[in-house]
């Protein structure tokens, strides 16, 4: 067999080849990493991290999991890739779990990643014959110029003018504001249950149903973005579970593969037949490997009760941080295992590199907030390691 070449070294010397052979788009690696298995990680220089991360919200099911590896393995061995004109047993069986989870008919796009789930809701939007979309402050989307085009940064926008048009930004968790917006030539209203990417943000309850009840009025879809929230990370299958609606646009990807690269757009109801064939298309979306992935990940949250875990664990470690009374500390929001530690100065970015040294994964999507999205196998003894770590950390950050 001829011999892989890849690359070995300390942490640093490959940091100075990432940098060399890199595009400069996520600024300077934090580590590089060798190895994962469960919770756990390992870095070029063999120090060791509680991953309270997850790759971003993606590693589901935590490293290495057997189920994923053989599953994805043995259909790597059997049927790799085929076409979109050919269908595979994987992608109808996902495609199948996937539609059992609502309570209505519909039928899924599948794609390789977030954004480019997003990018196929949008032109499902534009099928309805109205083009208005209404999102929402602080709202993140995707990179792709559809999917930046609903996303509100400015510093991630402005660059890339003229993105598609017709998008008004409503402020979040505003019921009132929606109302006043949406109108009969809103073509659909997109929302994400909770603001991910924002910190960590919640709406108040009843505002999924409450955006239901406006869109429904006024003939314009739902389109709900729970690629971050999605499949099973606060404790539901979805997060929009907890208000008992149903959208007409739900979008997944980053928990779904566990690591395997795959994205989903479902159409619910009417919005299941709007996109008509020739409409849209994909090479790889739906790749065998990449639903069977899916499967392995639905199938195993199922089996192992880690919906229950997930409500669990999560609870215990928003429970032992606000025990932690630490001052640096405002409050800990979110649901299951998608958290923000609030905080009362905005040095996350420090907290993160101090917690980094300290041995554990965690992220600074804003200033004021860090963010947990651990994977779902996490235990009530992980939690009780990273919380014994926390107060050092937390001084140290500020001192
Ligand atoms: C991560 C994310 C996306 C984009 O997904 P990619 O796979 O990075 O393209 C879109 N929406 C939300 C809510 C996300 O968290």
């Amino acid at each position: 067999m001829t011999e892989l070449v890849t690359v070995e070294g300390t942490g640093a010397a490959l940091t100075e080849r990432y940098t060399g052979a890199l595009m400069n788009t996520f600024g300077a690696p934090k580590r590089v990493l060798v190895r994962g298995e469960g919770c756990y990680l390992w870095d070029a220089d063999g120090r060791k991290y509680l991953d309270l991360l997850g790759g971003l919200a993606v590693n589901s099911l935590g490293h290495a999991h057997p189920f994923i590896v053989s599953a994805v393995t043995s259909q790597l061995a059997t049927l790799g890739h085929v076409s979109n004109f050919f269908a595979s047993s994987p992608q109808i069986a996902l495609a199948e779990k996937l539609l059992s989870l609502f309570d209505v008919p519909g039928k899924v796009f599948f794609t390789n990643s977030g954004t480019e789930a997003n990018e196929a809701a949008f032109k499902i939007t534009r099928r309805t014959g109205r083009t208005k979309i209404i999102s929402t402050v602080g709202a993140f989307h995707g990179r792709t110029m559809g999917a930046l085009a609903v996303t509100y940064k400015p510093a991630y926008r402005e660059l890339f003018a003229p993105l598609p048009g017709d998008v008004t930004f409503v402020p979040y968790g505003d019921a009132e504001a929606l109302a006043a917006a949406v109108d009969d030539q809103t073509a659909a209203v997109i929302l994400e249950p909770i603001q991910g990417e924002n910190g960590v943000v919640v709406p108040p309850d009843g505002y999924l149903r409450k955006a239901r009840e406006i869109t429904t009025e006024h003939g314009a879809l739902l389109w709900l973005d729970e690629i971050q929230t999605g499949i099973g990370r606060t404790g539901d299958w979805f997060a929009f579970d907890a208000e008992g609606i149903t959208p007409d646009l739900v979008t997944v990807a980053k928990g779904l593969g566990a690591g395997i690269p795959i994205g989903a757009c479902i159409g619910l109801g009417a919005a299941a037949e709007l996109l008509q064939p020739g409409n849209h298309g994909t090479t790889f979306g739906g790749n065998p490997v990449s639903a069977i992935a899916g499967l392995a990940v639905l199938t195993v949250i199922e089996r192992d009760g880690l919906l229950a875990n997930v409500v669990a664990v999560g609870n215990h470690l928003a429970e032992s941080i606000e025990a932690l009374d630490h001052p640096l500390v405002a409050g800990v929001r979110g649901r299951g295992l998608l958290l923000a530690i609030e905080l009362t100065q905005p040095v996350s970015d420090r907290v993160a590199e101090l917690a980094l040294q300290a041995g554990f994964v965690i992220n600074n999507p804003v200033p004021n907030a860090i963010r947990l999205a651990p994977p779902y196998i996490l235990t009530k003894a992980d939690v009780d390691a990273f919380v014994a770590a926390l107060p050092d950390i937390l001084t140290e950050a500020t001192a």
